[in-house]
């Protein structure tokens, strides 16, 4: 089985958001979608670990903000990558309330659904939930964010709780294998231009955010062709906020 093949589905990126007795708690994700029309559901897939999941099966309700493509990697950062135990991650962005009660948040979003709880079913790493959608804005025409987008440009995978988690060391077996079995199959002068992998790539071991020395950090002020090793003290990892020392050599 190719698992590459699984990065050929689309979705979209979506932050999924519920409160129950108070506490607020949310997470990005990827598996959201509408599985009926009559009446308007969707169906999101949540990692049981989740502390989000758990608010939702509480609380019987959750909303679902759909991201702009130019969304606030802080938000991506905040909700996709930190745990609703260990920070507040309401305190940054602005939430309103529909019909639920569950926490909407407007920031960087183009849409919201505001859903109640119709059923839920057991996945085994994960619950399916699904929701009926009891009020729904759109509140802005930018462009979704779309997962592949997300994907190439940041050179994110998906982390460890998400439905659609490869293991990173499998994805890059497969495709050592593909470069080689194309490098047999192509005539030499077509190499000439080929990027070599140097080896100097260093990655995020918070959320799996790739620095490419060649690329350098553009959004963090980082010109192209910058080593790692001359990154200031002070840089910060763009996704995620961890500092220097979480960065791995790969
Ligand atoms: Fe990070």
């Amino acid at each position: 089985m190719k698992l590459k093949a699984f990065h050929k589905l689309s979705y979209g990126l979506y932050l999924v958001a519920s409160e129950y007795q108070g506490k607020k708690a949310g997470y990005i994700a990827n598996t959201t979608f509408q599985v009926t029309s009559q009446p308007e559901q969707l169906a999101i897939s949540c990692h049981k670990k989740n502390q989000t999941t758990q608010t939702i099966l509480d609380s019987g309700i959750f909303s679902v903000s759909v991201l702009k493509k130019d969304v606030n990697m802080k938000i991506i950062g905040d909700f996709g990558f930190m745990s609703s135990s260990d920070l507040d991650k309401f305190s940054s962005v602005k939430t309103v309330t529909a019909i639920t009660g569950a926490p909407i948040v407007l920031d960087s979003s183009v849409a919201w659904f505001d859903c109640k709880v119709t059923n839920s079913i057991d996945l085994g790493s994960h619950y399916l939930i699904v929701g009926e959608v009891l009020d729904a804005d759109e509140i802005s025409d930018e462009e979704p964010l779309t997962y592949k987008y997300y994907r190439e440009k940041y050179k994110m995978l998906s982390p460890k709780n998400s439905p659609t988690y490869i293991e990173k060391s499998v994805l890059d077996a497969e495709t050592a294998a593909t470069v080689a079995e194309e490098k047999e199959q192509e005539p030499e002068h077509e190499h000439e231009h080929e990027y070599i992998f140097d080896g100097q790539s260093w990655v995020c071991v918070i959320c799996g955010f790739t620095y490419n020395p060649e690329e350098g950090d553009p959004s963090m002020g980082i010109p192209p062709g910058t080593p790692f090793e001359d990154l200031p003290e002070d840089y910060k990892c763009p996704i995620c906020n961890a500092s220097k020392e979480y960065f791995k050599k790969v």
